[in-house]
């Protein structure tokens, strides 16, 4: 494997080319608000398509929703039960292209579907035959029926008393896995070294406009409070559950004058659903396959995920009015995840078991707001559920292409329908697309699998760049389980230098995984990462702020 150079960029340097573009009085082609999968993909795919674009995310990139998911690069096996042929078909294709493209942080994983009724077997290994037939070209691995015996060799932790009976055997498919947060970097780092200007911790306050239309935008720089007018032609909103707060800074004033917030209601587009996460450890789950229960007591769907070495349980899917940017579980779910985790594997998770527990807001929408908002002029994809999980890519009369829904599976197929639909809006000058299906991201080089424990490999052929930082060997945090992998001082250190972290949770939470693992390491090693932070950025780095938040991943209702 060549080892690659990573490209440091530091913050100073990245802000100050914002000033140098807005004081020549430049605009930008292409401006995105929101880091998440969602306007990192549409950020990466102008960028390669040669527009000028600059990213901003008030946060962290993935901070929001992007980081939360179940790490599955998958067509959905729900979506098919529910007849959702086409975005199962796209989400499919769009697996292969994720896995080809980063495949240090993205590969293919072996589900197992137990049966314990004399049908399932047949029933199920039918449909995910089906679900092979879709993949195509792309498919990971055939579906192959197991007997009793052979499903609890995949599935080590498996129950041979099920709910509903004695374990009859099972079907084993394969799916995608990956590791969301490590990958969003790697589209912002990717879009970076091809030219665009992408910046977190840097707020959207405001959408500028001109006769009418959306020319730019205010971005404050999260740090220093300094505030920039941002010129721009094409302004996307892919701030995923916020989306609607953007929308009311859609207002036009007077020429030149920025939109107030609130300005006028709107009709909301997205409703937040929100789904939890447990994270117990591996002895749980052993083994290196996962688990898919196809139907819960209440006829949902759960997954057992081996990852990093440790086991994710999950998830929930419950309507939620506000908008958190730490959304807290609610008890009803985390019993209904241990409950049902424990009507099929062997050790039955217990509510001192969970190491972590982690919430996302998905972003549904409400094709009664599309409609709503098309009547005023939008443009506007059409729906019919009452809820859609596929994407929408709205564009206000004044021209603001707002962009949400979808999967993460799925961010790249997005990322060219908004271009596309924004060139044929006119807002940008044709260009032709597609170059993404086959891009290797940063670092792309074949890797361990993701159920190991977190290490050197997933930095792929930047690993050997990492191997030259000062603390290589110096382990912060070990994988107690497999005294594997974990969090070296060198990984601190890159991911400064590399990788734009700026806090504590930058580090802990993002560029590593650990709060997600075990949210009681997480606080163990606050301390010694902000002095490594401090070090490496020139400031003085606190914890407070991350040792609240650790505290609350280890708190259940
Ligand atoms: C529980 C759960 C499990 C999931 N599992 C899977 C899965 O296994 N596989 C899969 O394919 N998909 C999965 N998904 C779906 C997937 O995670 C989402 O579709 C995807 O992450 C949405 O990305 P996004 O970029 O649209 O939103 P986000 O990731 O939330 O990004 C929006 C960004 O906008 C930023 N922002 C907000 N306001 C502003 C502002 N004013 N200025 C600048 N920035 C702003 C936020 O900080 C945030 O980072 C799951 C979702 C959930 C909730």
């Amino acid at each position: 494997m060549a080892s690659a150079t990573p490209q440091a960029w530091p913050r100073a340097a990245l802000w100050q080319r914002l000033a140098d573009t807005t004081s020549a009085g430049q605009a930008f082609d292409l401006a995105v608000i929101g880091g998440g999968a969602t306007g990192l993909g549409v950020a990466l795919d102008a960028t390669v398509r040669g527009f000028k674009v600059l990213l901003a995310d008030s946060h962290d990139f993935a901070e929001g929703t992007s980081s939360r998911a179940t790490k599955l690069a998958h067509g959905g096996v729900r979506y098919l039960a529910q007849g959702d042929i086409g975005l199962v078909r796209e989400a499919l294709h769009e697996r292969g292209a994720m896995l080809a493209n980063a495949p240090h942080v993205a590969q293919r994983l072996g589900f197992v579907m137990p049966a314990y009724q004399w049908w399932e077997r047949g029933f199920y290994g039918l449909g995910l035959k089906a679900y092979d037939a879709l993949s195509g070209s792309q498919g990971l691995g055939g579906t192959r029926w197991l007997s009793a015996q052979q499903a609890q060799a995949q599935l080590p932790g498996l129950r041979r008393q099920g709910p509903q009976g004695v374990l009859q055997g099972g079907v084993m498919y394969w799916d995608g896995q990956f590791d969301d947060a490590r990958l969003a970097l790697l589209l912002a780092r990717t879009a970076l070294a091809r030219g665009a200007l992408v910046l977190n911790h840097a707020p959207v306050t405001a959408l500028l406009h001109e006769h009418g239309q959306v020319r730019g935008l205010v971005l404050r720089d999260g740090e220093t409070g300094a505030e920039h007018r941002v010129a721009a032609r094409c302004v996307v909103n892919a701030t995923g559950v916020w989306v609607d707060g953007v929308r009311a800074l859609d207002q036009p004033t007077e020429a030149g004058a920025a939109g107030a917030a609130g300005a006028a209601p709107q009709t909301p587009l997205v409703a937040p659903s929100q789904g939890v996460h447990l994270v117990v450890d591996r002895a749980f789950l052993p083994g290196s396959q996962a688990l898919l229960v196809p139907k819960t007591a209440d006829g949902r769907v759960l997954f057992a995920v081996p990852w990093y070495g440790k086991t994710v349980l999950g998830t929930t899917d419950t309507p939620r009015k506000d908008l958190a940017r730490e959304p807290e579980p609610m008890a009803a779910e985390v019993d209904f995840i241990l409950r049902e985790a424990g009507r099929y594997l062997a050790r039955a998770p217990q509510r001192a078991d969970v190491r972590s527990v982690w919430v996302g807001l998905r972003p549904l929408v409400k094709p009664q707001a599309v409609a709503a908002a098309a009547a005023t002029g939008a443009a506007a994809g059409a729906s019919t559920q009452a809820l859609s999980r596929e994407h929408t890519v709205l564009i206000s009369a004044s021209g603001l292409v707002t962009v949400t829904g979808g999967k993460w599976t799925t961010y790249r197929a997005m990322a060219e329908d908004v271009l596309q639909q924004a060139m044929t809006r006119g807002l940008l000058p044709p260009r032709p697309g597609g170059a993404t299906a086959r891009l290797s991201l940063l670092g792309a080089a074949p890797g361990r699998p993701l159920a190991e424990p977190p290490g050197e490999h997933i930095y792929g052929s930047e690993a050997a760049a990492l191997r030259a930082l000062p603390g290589a060997e110096r382990w912060l945090w070990r994988d107690a389980e497999s005294g594997r992998g974990g969090l070296s001082e060198a990984m601190v250190r890159f991911a400064a230098r590399y990788e734009l972290a700026r806090t504590v949770g930058d580090v802990l939470a993002r560029r590593s995984r650990v709060l997600f693992l075990d949210a009681a390491a997480a606080a163990e090693l606050a301390a010694s990462v902000a002095d490594i932070l401090t070090e490496e950025l020139g400031r003085a780095v606190d914890t407070t702020a991350f040792t609240a938040l650790a505290a609350k991943y280890r708190r259940l209702p």
